[in-house]
């Protein structure tokens, strides 16, 4: 109940979050968005938090804060990275790209788009066309940046095919700003001159979204290298209103540069003049608000980080056993499914169930103090044998999981557990050392099968049974399609 309620709260400063960015409001956007991230979100409202930090990313890369937007974009990545929440991670990937691209790192850049495009194509069910189109278009664009007109060429060809299925598809202004481009590479003025129009509309008749405002500004240097005085003074009077009132300061400020650019070719004397004036005292706060940003980015992104840290530790706390650090059962079960889901029916896994014997009599006879001792030793002696790829948890009580993926090597798989049980049936417990504890497992395999969890724990859990039932202190081995297989 309460992460629901922690969810709703975290989606409402979302939602006002993106409103305020919207406006082109900073203090208003990084607040809610602090907020919202304060907000005990739960794993299933990852997409809240992912949102957020790419959010975040947008805004402080539109206030000159380059470090900051990359740990932001970063960050949504790897959280949506672990959580599959494919359109957020591709979203982020994008944005990482056009950072590059900006700082003039061409080659990163594209090794970014492209991650894009090939994450998009794998994912599109569940993704969707949007983000292709806008990973292709964006990859277009920084090749006829850097001369590639053939490249860009042959992507504009898959991008308009995919657009002829899916004509909603994504980044109208960039979509069109390329395909101007390629028209004047082309010496195609007809169809220039069409583009430029088409993208005129777009900028003054359809809704301005604040996430895109950096494209119209690439759409006025395009209008200024074609010398287009009049479409470009049509775009610049209609974005002069917003982008002077907005309060992202580096978009501002490259809004004014290119305005400053225009005045000195087409405008008189007088006008230019103004315009430099302006120039320049933004120039003089610009620095300041820089500053001013900068100390209060700082504080906000320190308070971000103490809470992301205290976050992840609390929830790492809370899929560990306490007393053996071992999962615990639900997570262990999350980690399970979360590999069952993605594995190949070609690979064999072995899902082991453990339980120590006679453990009832140890904590009788022997006080509970021992009986833990019992369970911390078998924990650590798991841990020394199972170092790597291997699951290890405690399903609680005396039973422990072992989730072995991707076994190459049966033999040496069954030898090794053998002798882990072996390990610890050689330990000595007690004030005297006269206690020797041993275990029952139960190992189920799943060659050439896709099953599911609960097929897989059932088997193990009955071979774990028929241990118990045959003696104790010994290994039974089921294998899903035959059903009991052997002893050791
Ligand atoms: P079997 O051989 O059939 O497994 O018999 P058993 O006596 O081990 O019985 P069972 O596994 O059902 O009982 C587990 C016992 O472990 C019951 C509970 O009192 C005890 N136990 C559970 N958690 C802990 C713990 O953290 N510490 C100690 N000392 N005892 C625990
Ligand atoms: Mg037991």
């Amino acid at each position: 109940m309460e992460d629901t309620y922690e969810d709703k709260k975290a989606e409402v400063y979302l939602t006002q979050g993106e409103a305020f960015f919207q406006e082109g409001k900073y203090a208003g956007t990084i607040e809610q968005l602090s907020a919202c991230l304060k907000c005990r979100i739960s794993e299933e409202a990852g997409w809240i938090e992912c949102t957020a930090y790419n959010l975040l990313g947008d805004l402080f890369l539109f206030s000159g804060y380059e470090a900051a937007a990359m740990e932001n974009y970063l960050n949504a990545k790897q959280k949506a990275k672990d959580r599959q929440l494919f359109r957020q991670e591709i979203y982020a990937e994008i944005k990482i790209g056009l950072m590059y691209s900006d700082m003039g790192g061409q080659e990163e850049a594209l090794r970014h788009f492209d991650c894009a495009i090939e994450q998009a194509r794998q994912t599109l069910e569940n993704a969707d066309y949007e983000l292709l189109l806008a990973a292709y278009i964006q990859k277009a664009c920084l090749c006829c940046k850097m001369g590639g007109f053939a490249s860009a060429k042959s992507i504009f060809t898959t991008v308009d095919s995919i657009r002829n299925i899916h004509p909603s598809g994504g980044l109208p202004v960039k979509y069109k700003l390329l395909k101007a481009q390629l028209a004047r590479e082309n010496g195609d003025m007809d169809k220039l001159t069409d583009c430029i129009h088409e993208l005129l509309h777009i900028a003054m008749e359809e809704k301005f979204r604040m996430e895109y405002c950096r494209f119209y500004l690439d759409v006025c240097v395009f209008l200024l290298e074609c010398g287009r005085k009049n479409e470009m003074k049509q775009l610049l009077e209609a974005l002069e209103p917003i982008f002077t009132e907005m309060e992202f300061i580096s978009v501002e400020r490259r809004f004014l540069k290119i305005r400053l650019s225009y005045d000195k070719r087409f405008s008189s004397k007088k006008t230019y003049q103004e315009t430099c004036i302006r120039y320049m005292d933004q120039s003089d706060s610009y620095r300041g608000r820089l500053q001013e940003f900068r100390r209060k980015n700082i504080q906000s992104l320190d308070e971000l980080q103490q809470i992301r840290r205290e976050r992840d530790e609390y929830r790492e706390k809370s899929r560990r056993d306490l007393s053996t650090g071992l999962l615990n059962k639900a997570a262990i079960e999350e980690e399970i499914r979360s590999y069952m889901d993605s594995r190949s029916t070609k690979a064999m896994d072995a899902f082991v169930i453990l339980d120590i014997d006679n453990f009832k009599y140890v904590n009788d006879v022997y006080g509970h103090l021992i009986g833990d001792s019992v369970i911390l030793k078998l924990s650590r002696i798991m841990k020394e044998t199972y170092r790597k790829n291997a699951l290890l948890g405690r399903f609680g009580g005396d039973e422990f999981v072992i989730f072995i993926p991707n076994i190459k090597n049966v033999v040496s798989m069954e030898q090794k557990l053998e002798k882990f049980k072996e390990k610890f049936h050689r330990e000595k417990f007690g004030e005297s050392g006269d206690l020797c504890c041993s275990i029952s497992v139960g190992v189920s395999y799943n060659r050439e099968v896709s099953t599911s969890y609960e097929a897989l724990f059932e088997c193990a859990d009955e071979a774990l049974y028929k241990a118990k039932e045959y003696g104790k202190d010994r290994i039974a081995f089921y294998e899903i399609k035959e059903g009991l297989l052997k002893y050791l």
